[in-house]
């Protein structure tokens, strides 16, 4: 299994400048050979120049060019020779099927924003420092630049990539791991219902709360960005101001992956089937839909569409997204099953007597039959229908 991850770097001034210099000449490298492919298909021989040949012109461009091509690793131009001859295979793929793509392009020095070192320990040494509590990664022509490393590696690292975004400077990283093993069978299923007042309820009745970390952050933030827009230009409190209100929002991020790491951690170990709301299918049904007013031809009635807006603010505070993003991978290499159902009814249906209507629930968190009289709390019983139309689809599957 291949895993992804990408570490904040902290270049200083000197590595920032060599870091600029190695993204331009890798650009410019691309460039060049994109330009002798150009040349070559517009000959009237349409000749097509490959990797093979380009790759093997390096060595002589390297040392034509010492202060400049010849500073940086041999690997990470090949990458870059072999990302455009990617570029150039999906073209001609597209060609051949009868589409007109546009031909590749040139890259202007602020589009290309990545090198990669296809192996790690050539051109390139993650972790070169390594009895420095301090972690670093060494490029050759950079030398060993720092990297908030915020969570340790796991496995052996196969490919070390520089990528710049605005301002900041990131090492990405794959690593091999081993296949996990599968949980052993526990013979439980659950539903599981998303809200609002509480980050999940499941079918066995249990709640986990939501921890409202966008909430509870938002205040700050918002004091942070009252802050920042008093300060004057170009000074040092203003500085200061941006980095806090680009760390408040870091801090929200990671707060809301760890909690929903733990959650769906939980549910993988104690359930073999999970089964959950289809979230495109609810965010459609969220969006309220027009009333046309009968007395205003052309009109429109309010339709709670402000208070709609505030709700679904709290369910990007919740990030469900994220959540069943991180349950769904979980659940892969755990060997659990994971369904997402069609969520409509999932709140109106009495579980005991199967009776659907608006009426079975009076309030946000009660539900309380109109037929048969059955009381529990509203989300509980969402979960229990979610659970249900996903053993139903389950089986359908099956048989
Ligand atoms: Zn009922």
């Amino acid at each position: 299994m291949i895993r992804a991850y990408k570490f904040l770097m902290r270049p200083t001034v000197g590595q920032v400048h060599a870091l600029a210099e190695m993204l331009r000449d890798h650009c410019s490298l691309y460039n060049g050979a994109l330009q002798e492919r150009r040349d070559a298909y517009r000959h009237v021989s349409k000749t097509t120049v490959r990797y093979g040949r380009q790759s093997a012109q390096l060595k002589e461009i390297r040392a034509f060019d010492p202060d400049r091509q010849g500073r940086w690793s041999f690997s990470s131009q090949q990458a870059t020779l072999r990302r455009l001859d990617k570029a150039f295979a999906a073209f001609f793929r597209r060609v051949e099927s009868g589409e007109t793509p546009g031909y590749p392009r040139f890259r202007g020095v602020n589009w290309f924003d990545t090198v990669d070192f296809p192996k790690d320990g050539d051109g390139c040494r993650w972790d070169s420092t390594p009895h420095d509590p301090v972690t670093r990664v060494r490029f050759q022509g950079v030398g060993h630049v720092r990297v908030n490393q915020h969570r340790p590696v796991v496995g052996k690292v196969k490919t070390v990539s520089v990528k710049r975004e605005g301002k900041r400077w990131y090492v990405i990283l794959t690593a091999e791991q081993p296949e996990p093993e599968p949980l052993p069978a526990t013979g439980s299923v659950v539903g599981i219902d998303m809200g609002i007042a509480n980050f999940l309820a499941d079918s066995g009745g249990e709640f986990v709360p939501n921890p409202r970390h966008g909430r509870k952050a938002a205040a700050k933030l918002e004091a942070a960005q009252q802050a920042l827009s008093r300060c004057k230009r170009r000074s040092n409190r203003r500085r200061k101001a941006v980095r806090r209100v680009a760390d408040l929002h870091r801090k929200v991020r990671r707060q809301r992956l760890d909690h929903a790491h733990k959650t769906a951690l939980n549910l993988v170990r104690e359930h073999d089937f999970i089964a959950h709301e289809d979230l495109k299918i609810r965010n459609m049904m969220r969006t309220p839909t027009p009333r046309p007013d009968p007395d205003r031809p052309g009109g429109f009635l309010p339709n709670g569409a402000g208070a709609k807006s505030g709700l679904n603010k709290s369910i990007n505070d919740a990030g469900w997204g994220v959540f069943l993003t991180i349950l769904t991978s979980k659940a892969e290499s755990a060997g659990r099953e994971v369904i997402a159902v069609d969520p409509r009814n999932t709140s109106r249906a009495c579980p005991p007597c199967g009776h659907i209507a608006k009426e079975n629930r009076p309030t946000q968190e009660t539900f309380h039959c109109v037929a048969c009289g059955h009381k529990a709390h509203a989300d509980t019983v969402g979960a229990i229908n979610v659970l249900r139309a996903g053993l139903a689809r389950r089986n359908a599957r099956k048989g």
